[in-house]
């Protein structure tokens, strides 16, 4: 089953290149230092984090990574940037943060330790590889039965491209411009089709909206732009 190939070296490259300014909260990856904190809430919403044993696919400089060790969690983070492997390590150091990171795709971990954690995380990576469902169902084959498996993406509407990628990218300035392709944003039902084949149930989903206005995120049930969802695997 392992799918090594299943990567654009592209997005890979684009994501390194900018891996030293990652955790500048008001830097090009300001949005994911905002959203953080809702994406901490969702997920405390379905476990307790204290002592399970968590990965974070597509882990990035291991903002919500961090996150998760910092509530007790022993929490690990994959990603195939060497660059945001290392930043990501560095700044664990740095935190004083107990978090190991591997450079290592989903597929390879999930055919290594199959059924091995007691939860996963997925955020914002779905719409960066060529093919979703094998990142979907590596998450399943690495969470034991009964986990839950949490996603975010962006959802392919209209309203999605004109906030994420037009005034996001171009307007506002939110995002670095080249981010996100529209053609690559999944569908609510398409990510719970996918889930669904591999045994992930799905147990909520909720929107992340953005008002800008006063610039704040918050959780929402405008699930149009951005979303987050929590599966749980069966037995
Ligand atoms: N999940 C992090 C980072 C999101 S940015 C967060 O939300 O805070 C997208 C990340 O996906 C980048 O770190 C990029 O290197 C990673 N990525 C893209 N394709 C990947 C693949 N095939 N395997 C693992 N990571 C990948």
């Amino acid at each position: 089953m392992t799918n090594i190939e299943n990567v654009h070296p592209g997005e890979i490259n684009k994501f390194g290149s900018m891996a030293e300014r990652w955790w500048d909260t008001q830097g090009e990856f300001k949005t994911l230092h905002d959203i953080n904190p809702l994406r901490l809430e969702f997920i405390q919403r379905f476990v307790q984090l204290e002592d399970q044993r968590i990965v974070d696919v597509g882990c990035g400089g291991g903002i919500l990574t961090e996150a998760l060790a910092r509530q007790g969690a022993d929490a690990m983070g994959i990603d195939l940037s060497e660059d945001l492997i290392d930043v990501a390590d560095l700044h664990g150091l740095e935190s004083g943060i107990a978090v190991h990171y591997q450079k290592i795709s989903a597929e390879e971990l999930a055919s290594q330790q199959p059924q091995s954690f007691d939860h996963v995380t997925c955020m914002e990576m779905l719409e960066h590889v060529p093919d979703p469902g094998s990142i979907i169902n590596a998450c399943a084959t690495l969470v034991k039965p009964g986990g839950m498996v949490f996603f975010s993406t962006l959802n392919r509407k209209p309203k999605a491209y004109l906030l994420a990628i037009f005034a996001a990218e171009h307007v506002l300035n939110m995002l670095p411009k080249g981010t996100h392709d529209y053609k690559t944003f999944i569908k609510p039902s398409e990510l719970c089709q996918s889930a669904r084949t591999c045994g992930l149930a799905l147990q909520g989903m909720v929107g992340i909206e953005y008002n800008p206005f006063n610039k704040h995120f918050s959780l929402s049930k405008d699930i149009d732009v951005n979303y987050i969802a929590a599966f749980k695997r069966e037995a």
